[in-house]
C-alpha cells in the first residue's frame, strides 16, 4: 500500500525500499542527481563510472568468468533461486523504486518485479537442462555430439521504461549458462538498478559465488562504450531504441563480439468484421494507453475493418476519457507521467504532424495537471484517425498516441501492417479462424509476437520475446533464448581403434 498523497514523500519511500534491498548510503550520493517523473524533481544523487572504472570492471568480471564456468550448472542455479526469493521478499520495495523512477503505477510496477522473479523460476528449471543433442554418426564406432559451454562476460544495456525486468531476463539466464554480467542501467533507471544488484549480491553471497559475478556501470551512452569495445566482453545484450542499435551493433561486429538486440516497435492491431469489439475494446485501451503509451510492445497502431471502424472508435473514445490520469502512486491511477519534457515535445510534434497529414484527433493529447507538477508531464492518451499510413504512423513516437486507419480487404490490412520499419510485437481480433490462421502464417504478420484476440502488449516469459527488422532480430527470456548466453562444440569421439574418414575420403 502507498501512503496517502499528503503523506507521501517520494524521497523518503525510494530511501527506504533502498535500504531495505540492501543499497549502501554511500552509493548515494554523487554528481548526477536523480528525478523522479512522478513530481519532475530530484529525489537522489548518485556518481557515474569513469570510463577506465568501466575498464576495471571488465577485468574482475573475465576473472570471475574464470572460476564460474567450472561450476556445474545445477550450482549456478541456486543463485538465480536465492535470487528470486528476495525477489520475492522485496517485491514492493523495488516496485516502490520503478514507480519513483519510471512512473509506473503501482500494479505494472509490482508487474514488472513478479516478471524477474517469474524469470528466475524458469532460469533454475534451465540450469539443469542446457542440453546438447547426439546425432548419429555416419561412421561406425564413432559418437557425434554438441556441448554447450558458458560463453563468456555479458555487457547488458537497458532502458528506461523497463528498468528491471529485461536487465533480469538477460542475468538469469546469463548466471546459469556460467556467464558474468555488466549492466549499464538507463540514465534514468540508476536506482532500480542499484536496488537488484543489491539483492543479487546477496544472493551470490550466500551461494558463494565468485567475487565480481555482476556490476553496475552507472552513466551515459559513453560508460557503454568499453562494453561494445572489448574484445572479452562476449555478448552485448542492448535494449532500447532504434538509433541505439545502429550505433550499437557495427561497434562490436566489428570485433566479431555478439550482439542482442531489442529495439523500437510500432505495433498494431488489426480488428476485422467478425472480432467480439468488449474483448477488442479492452485489449486495446490497455496496450495503447497503459503505461502512458511507453511500452516496446505499445499498440501505436489500429488497423479496423471499415463495417466496424466508427463504432470502435467511438467505444475507445468514451473508454479513453475514464483513464484517470495522475500520480501513479495513487489509488484508481492508470495512466502515469511521461518520462521527461522531451518526450512531452515528440508527442505533441508527432500530433502536429498528423494534423498536417490530414489526420483527426478524436481524443486527449492534452497536458493536464501542470498547475499540481509544474516539472511533471502528464498528458491524455490520444486517438488519432488518420486517412492514411503517412510517415508520422510509421515512427515510433514513445508516447501514447493511437493511429487508426481503416481497411477492406485482410490482405489490405496485412499490408498496412507490416509496411512499418519496425517489427515487434502484433494482434488480430477476429472470430473467423481461417483470419486468425492468415494472420499467423508465413504471409501474415512479419513481426516477433503474433496475438490473437489480445493485446501486443503483457508478454509472459516463457516465450521467446523480440521482434524483427528495425526491432533487431534479437530474442531473449523464455523458450531456447538461453543459448546465445553460451558457445556451442561439435565434438566426435572415436572409440572404433580405425580411422575412418567422413565423406569417405581416403587418405594415407
Ligand atoms: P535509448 O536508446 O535512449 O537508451 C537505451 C539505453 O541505451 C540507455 O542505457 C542508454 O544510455 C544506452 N545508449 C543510448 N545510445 C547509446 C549508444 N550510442 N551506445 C551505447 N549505449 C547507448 O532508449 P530509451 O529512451 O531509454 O528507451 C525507449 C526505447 O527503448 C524505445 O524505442 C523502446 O521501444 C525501446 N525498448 C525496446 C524494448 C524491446 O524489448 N524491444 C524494451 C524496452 C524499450
Amino acid at each position: 500500500m502507498t501512503p496517502a498523497r499528503d503523506d507521501r514523500d517520494l524521497t523518503l519511500e525510494v530511501s527506504r525500499a533502498l535500504e531495505a534491498c540492501g543499497v549502501s548510503q554511500e552509493a548515494l550520493s554523487g554528481s548526477r542527481g536523480v528525478t523522479t517523473p512522478v513530481t519532475g524533481e530530484q529525489i537522489l544523487s548518485v556518481e557515474p563510472h569513469t570510463v577506465d572504472e568501466v575498464r576495471d570492471v571488465i577485468d574482475r568480471a573475465e576473472h570471475a568468468f574464470r572460476v564460474w564456468r567450472e561450476v556445474p550448472g545445477p550450482a549456478r542455479g541456486a543463485v538465480v533461486k536465492r535470487w528470486g526469493e528476495l525477489l520475492s521478499e522485496h517485491k514492493s520495495d523495488l516496485a516502490t523504486i520503478v514507480r519513483a523512477e519510471a512512473g509506473k503505477i503501482v500494479s505494472e510496477a509490482e508487474g514488472e518485479v513478479q516478471e524477474m522473479i517469474d524469470i528466475c523460476d524458469f532460469a533454475l528449471g534451465q540450469s539443469r537442462m542446457l542440453y546438447g543433442k547426439t546425432m548419429p554418426s555416419e561412421r561406425a564406432g564413432h559418437r557425434l555430439m554438441e556441448t554447450w559451454h558458458p560463453l563468456g562476460v555479458v555487457g547488458v544495456i537497458t532502458a528506461f521504461n523497463f528498468p528491471v525486468a529485461p536487465y533480469a531476463w538477460n542475468t538469469a539466464l546469463a548466471i546459469v549458462a556460467g556467464d558474468p554480467v555488466i549492466w549499464k542501467p538507463s540514465e534514468v533507471g540508476v536506482l532500480c538498478a542499484l536496488a537488484t544488484d543489491a539483492l543479487l549480491g546477496r544472493a551470490a553471497a550466500e551461494c558463494g559465488a565468485p567475487e565480481g559475478l555482476h556490476h553496475v556501470v552507472i552513466g551515459d551512452r559513453e560508460a557503454a562504450q568499453p562494453l561494445l569495445e572489448d574484445q572479452r566482453v562476449a555478448l552485448v545484450s542492448a535494449t532500447g531504441s532504434t538509433r541505439m542499435g545502429r550505433d550499437v551493433a557495427p561497434k562490436v561486429a566489428a570485433r566479431f563480439g555478439r550482439y542482442l538486440l531489442e529495439l523500437g516497435g510500432n505495433n498494431a492491431a488489426v480488428v476485422t468484421p467478425s472480432a467480439d469489439l468488449d474483448l477488442a475494446l479492452k485489449g486495446i485501451a490497455f496496450a495503447a494507453a497503459g503505461t502512458a503509451g511507453q511500452r516496446c510492445t505499445t499498440m501505436r497502431r489500429l488497423i479496423v475493418h471499415e463495417s466496424v471502424a466508427d463504432d470502435l472508435v467511438e467505444r475507445l473514445r468514451r473508454a479513453y476519457e475514464t483513464l484517470a490520469i495522475g500520480d501513479p502512486g495513487d489509488e484508481g491511477v492508470l495512466v502515469g507521467p511521461l518520462i521527461n519534457r522531451q518526450s512531452y515535445e515528440s508527442m505533441q510534434a508527432a500530433l502536429e504532424r498528423s494534423r498536417m497529414d490530414g489526420g483527426t484527433i478524436v481524443t486527449g493529447g492534452q497536458r493536464v495537471l501542470a498547475d499540481e507538477f509544474p516539472d511533471a508531464y502528464y498528458v491524455e492518451p490520444a486517438i488519432v484517425r488518420m486517412p492514411q499510413q503517412t510517415e508520422v504512423v510509421r515512427e515510433e513516437t514513445f508516447a501514447p498516441i493511437l493511429y487508426v486507419m481503416t481497411y477492406q480487404d485482410l490482405d489490405e490490412a496485412i499490408s498496412l501492417h507490416n509496411e512499418v520499419p519496425q517489427g515487434l510485437s502484433s494482434a488480430i481480433f477476429t472470430s473467423d479462424q481461417a483470419e486468425a490462421e492468415i494472420f499467423l502464417s508465413a504471409r501474415g504478420s512479419d513481426c516477433g509476437i503474433a496475438n490473437v484476440n489480445i493485446g501486443t502488449s503483457g508478454a509472459e516469459i516463457g516465450g521467446a520475446f523480440g521482434g524483427e527488422k528495425d526491432t533487431g532480430g534479437g530474442r531473449e527470456s523464455g523458450s531456447d533464448a538461453w543459448k546465445i548466453y553460451m558457445r556451442r562444440a561439435t565434438n566426435t569421439i572415436n572409440y572404433s581403434g580405425k580411422l575412418p574418414l567422413a565423406q569417405g575420403v581416403e587418405f594415407i
